[in-house]
């Protein structure tokens, strides 16, 4: 397989070099915020100096100080500590992160130059200290990256169990009286944990290449060359330590033109199985079909799964390339935001079928701020919508799928500590049943795990065997993540049967003589 390793940049260098940091939330007809570019470097960004001020700053508070490593997790609101139980979402450690502290002036202030200081403690005792200076002129503002204390911490830098302090110091001699309250956050002074998540937080795909040897269109995907970029959006969205993405040596060779995008899943069940994969990792099979479309789909997933084990057969999606690099990322991204349990999200004019009802932001907007930690772009919480909705402008994942995504990814992750139960393949029988009464798709997985248990999707098969009695198979029901239709699975136990019916549905015979 062609492994790729991780980039590792330093997210400070970026921002130095990178004073302009578009933001990709102008092009969208969401609530417009004004411009959220940068403004010209008019503030003094000069990284780690620190004046060795010891005056605290007068008439400059710190109101919100916010965690982002994608989407803003504020752990200091209005001067106050926020405690774990009270956030938006999880700090992850090992990842990069970007510290905004936005300041509240008095009427009276004077524009100077003020310094904040961030001092991180670490469980062994350690410490690390950065200081910045900005010239504060203008009140505090999200859309600007320059009208905030901001720091950006690297991968080393962002560990469980590790405090945090912020304090504001005027860079120049001051006679004005000192503040009541002085100017160190959290407000009582002594530094509070971060609140940053110790676990294991790992991202695993293949990348199966489909060559398309059909009628009229003979092509394979350049996956080597998107690589890149399907990791950064993936690692950029997703709250995970690394993505590992590779692409299976042996393609998937179509000689006959699709009839719709739902006959990639058994070929890409039936790699996965070849591979021997493990339970966590997804596969995605990348096509170039000489089209935009194949039955009116770009991109499918199999399922949205619980995360379970034995589901791990259904981690199978599939999405076109046809030349626009970007599209073929998001659309990566959202199919594999399916497979980790993500239902679509609803946004007006677009009808994305089954939208989660929980969704808790309006029209799908993703309602904090995001920022992508490798595109360097800030994303507006009205102007950018939630990457699971078919509004693509400012496509980014809002808190609710951050959090959602976080507790899928920890718990996959967690599988990756050992053996997992060895089990013997199975044949799995799988129906695509169309809600408009057209014929189902049918076809075997072979394949070691087994149907889901869970109650929402459970359901029994019964089947009747030759000469023999009625038995119930264990089977599932899921409403399929894309498009209008029902999967059915059934365990087949590989004892004959003469007839089998699911759901009230009577499977055909020929499918039962294996
Ligand atoms: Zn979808």
């Amino acid at each position: 397989m062609n492994a790729m390793s991780n980039r590792a940049q330093p997210l400070h260098a970026l921002l130095l070099s990178t004073l302009l940091l578009p933001c990709a939330c102008g092009d969208s007809g969401g609530g417009g915020e004004g411009s959220d570019e940068a403004n010209d470097g008019t503030g003094d960004d000069d990284g780690d100096e620190s004046s060795e001020s010891t005056e605290y700053a007068r008439g400059i508070t710190i109101d919100v100080l916010e965690v982002n490593q994608g989407v803003a997790v504020p752990i200091v609101a209005g001067g106050d500590w926020v405690p774990g139980i009270e956030r938006n979402s999880a700090i992850v450690s090992g990842r990069k992160a970007l510290l905004r502290a936005y300041w509240v002036t008095e009427p009276d202030f004077e524009p100077r130059e003020i310094e904040a200081r961030l001092t991180l403690t670490y469980e062994d005792g350690s410490t690390h200290e950065e200081s910045i200076e900005v010239f504060v002129d203008a009140p505090s503002s999200p859309n600007d990256i320059q009208r905030s204390f901001y720091f950006d911490l690297v991968e080393e830098e962002v560990a469980s169990g590790m405090d945090f302090s912020v304090a504001l110091y005027e860079t120049e001699p001051s006679s004005a009286p000192l503040p009541e309250t002085l100017p160190v956050y959290p407000l009582d002074g002594a530094p509070a944990a971060v609140g940053v998540q110790s676990e294991p937080l790992e991202l695993e795909i293949v990348i199966v290449p489909v060559h398309v040897q059909w009628p009229g269109c003979s092509t394979t995907p350049p996956a080597a060359e998107l690589l890149q970029l399907f990791e950064d959006m993936m690692y950029m969205k997703n709250p995970t330590q690394s993505v590992t993405l590779s692409i299976r040596d042996e393609p998937i060779v179509l000689t006959q033109t699709l009839g719709s995008l739902w006959d990639m899943m058994a070929p890409l069940q039936a790699a996965r199985e070849a591979d021997g994969a493990q339970p966590w990792q997804y596969y995605y099979g990348l096509m170039d079909g000489c089209t935009t479309g194949i039955d009116g789909a770009g991109g499918m997933a199999f399922s949205t799964p619980p995360p379970t084990q034995e589901v791990d057969w259904q981690r199978v999606a599939t999405g076109l390339w046809y030349g626009d690099d970007q599209w073929a990322a998001d659309t990566f991204v959202h199919e594999v935001g399916h497979l980790q349990g993500l239902a679509h999200v609803y946004c007006p004019g677009k009808d994305a079928d089954d939208p989660d009802p929980e969704y808790p932001h309006d029209d799908g907007e993703i309602g904090v701020w995001g920022f992508g930690l490798r595109d360097l772009q800030l994303y507006n919480p009205t102007a950018a919508h939630d990457y699971m909705s078919y509004c693509y402008s400012g496509n980014w994942s809002s808190d609710w799928t951050w959090t959602k995504n976080w507790n899928r990814i920890r718990e996959l992750t967690s599988w990756n500590d050992g053996a997992s139960p060895a089990r013997a393949p199975q044949d799995i029988l799988v129906g695509v049943i169309p809600d408009d009464g057209s014929d189902p798709l049918w076809w075997i997985a072979n394949t070691r795990g087994g149907v889901s248990r869970e109650d929402e999707h459970a359901a029994v098969a019964l089947g009747r065997g030759v000469d023999g009695p009625t038995r119930a198979l264990p089977a599932a029901m899921h409403r399929v993540a894309d498009g209008d239709a029902t999967v059915v699975s059934v365990e087949l136990d590989g004892q004959p049967l003469e007839a089998l019916s699911v759901g009230g549905l009577d499977v055909p015979a020929h499918l039962l003589s294996r």
